[in-house]
């Protein structure tokens, strides 16, 4: 934070009369100030919009133009400037178009130096109070910011809670009962493997929100682990693992790679993308149903798209989709177990590399998650911090291609 001694000194006097520049440098100097000066508009413009002074007296009757011209480019380069006007035709009219335009101060010619001095002394004073003010609204939103985070890392550390808490209470009502002998010789495999079950739930769990923690917390690691990645070869191995699943559903599984991008990433982060959206698919799809998954490229950027035949999401629903551990109340009806963290990780992940994710959908339908990632990503900001590559991805929602007859085309599945 700037301290009252890192304001600058340097006053710049705009005065096209020679002694009223060598005037002013006399009386300031031996005050501690440095002076610079200009005679003319032009000069003055050019340095005012380089360089930042604390204070500007400025004639308004210059050769080529008003004084008053300077003041908005002097504050629009630094809105705490002062600027004091100094001027032999003190009228009405002119005081208060100078004060509209932002002038703190009049100066009446003739005026001696102790006048100046006071004038300028007030003009570093009135300074040094806006730097505090402005200080003081900057710490005040990084408070306000700061209140958020925490709000929400509450709330988060309840659901967490929660979360954790049913299948730790299910697993002790399970030993409960076993040990008091309610569970007899020919029921316990199953009753165990409840509680198998149940613990494999927080496992998840716990696991998902590890992830999750690590994506957020060290961005900055990403980049070192970065490196091209084959991601037509990454998506095979991932289908390959979840076809199995799919075939237990008797769902058919179309798989397009119709292009073969490589993308400077961590092929974990990439993995992750495609094992949350496939297995959703495949999860929340009903016995006999199509899910289709295709790779593409446009330019500087590759297109995943992951489509499904299966319960859909409501509109209101697709709104919290990314948040941590939405669960619509279809996917809960279903009976297919969840953490509600998958999305959250995945959201997290395509943010990280400016890409962007989006869902259409219709209850009882399916859906389509689509991704975009540019092939070269900067790691670090969001997509929705970075200006161009937002734009460029947005455009591209609207421009994936359809699979082609020439390109590779496994159909897995219902086989
Ligand atoms: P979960 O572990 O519950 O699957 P996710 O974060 O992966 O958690 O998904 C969050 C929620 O989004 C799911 O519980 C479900 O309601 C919805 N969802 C995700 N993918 C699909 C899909 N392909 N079809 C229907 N709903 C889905």
């Amino acid at each position: 934070m700037e301290t009252n001694q890192q304001i600058p000194t340097t006053i710049l006097v705009v005065d096209d009369e020679a002694g009223m520049r060598t005037g002013c440098q006399r009386a300031l100097m031996p005050a501690g100030y440095t002076v610079e000066t200009a005679a003319d508009l032009a000069t003055a413009m050019e340095l005012v919009t380089s360089k930042n002074y604390a204070l500007y007296l400025l004639d308004v009757m210059l050769p080529d133009g008003s004084g008053l011209d300077l003041i908005d480019p002097i504050l629009a380069r630094d809105p705490n400037a002062i600027c004091v006007i100094i001027t032999g035709f003190g009228s009405i009219e002119m005081a208060v178009e100078a004060t509209r335009r932002g002038a703190y101060n009049f100066l009446s010619k003739p005026f001696t130096s102790d006048e100046l001095l006071v004038a300028v002394e007030q003009g570093m004073e009135r300074r040094r109070l806006k730097e505090v003010e402005t200080h003081a609204e900057e710490l005040a939103q990084v408070k306000e910011e700061l209140e958020k985070l925490d709000e929400i890392k509450s709330q988060l550390m309840l659901k967490v809670a929660h979360e954790l808490r049913a299948p730790v209470a299910a697993v002790q009502s399970y030993v409960n009962l076993i040990l008091a002998g309610y569970v007899s010789d020919k029921e316990m495999k199953s009753t165990l493997g409840r509680v198998q079950e149940r613990l494999q739930e927080m496992l998840d769990l716990i696991a998902d929100l590890l992830e999750l923690a690590r994506l957020k917390q060290a961005k900055e690691d990403f980049a070192a682990k970065a490196s091209p990645q084959d991601m037509a070869k990454i998506l095979r191995e991932v289908c390959e693992l979840l076809r199995e699943q799919a075939h237990e559903k008797k769902q058919s599984f179309e798989l397009d790679i119709l292009d073969h991008p490589i993308i400077n990433a961590d092929r974990d982060h990439l993995k992750q993308i495609w094992t949350n959206l496939v297995s959703n698919a495949i999860k929340y799809t009903p016995v006999g149903g199509r899910i289709a998954v295709r790779l593409q490229t446009d330019d500087d950027c590759l297109i995943g798209v992951v489509e499904d035949s299966g319960i859909g999401i409501t509109e209101q629903d697709q709104q919290y989709l990314f948040q941590e551990f939405f669960r619509s109340d279809q996917a809960k009806a279903s009976g297919e177990i969840g953490t509600g963290l998958g999305l959250s990780i995945v959201k997290q992940i395509v943010d990280s590399y400016q890409g962007q994710i989006k869902v259409t959908s219709k209850p009882g339908q399916g859906s389509r998650f689509t991704f975009i990632l540019p092939l070269q990503p900067q790691r670090g900001e969001s997509a929705e911090q970075t200006g161009d590559s937002t734009r460029q991805t947005k455009d591209r929602f609207h421009q994936t291609k359809q699979p082609s007859t020439h390109t590779q085309r496994l159909i897995l599945g219902q086989d």
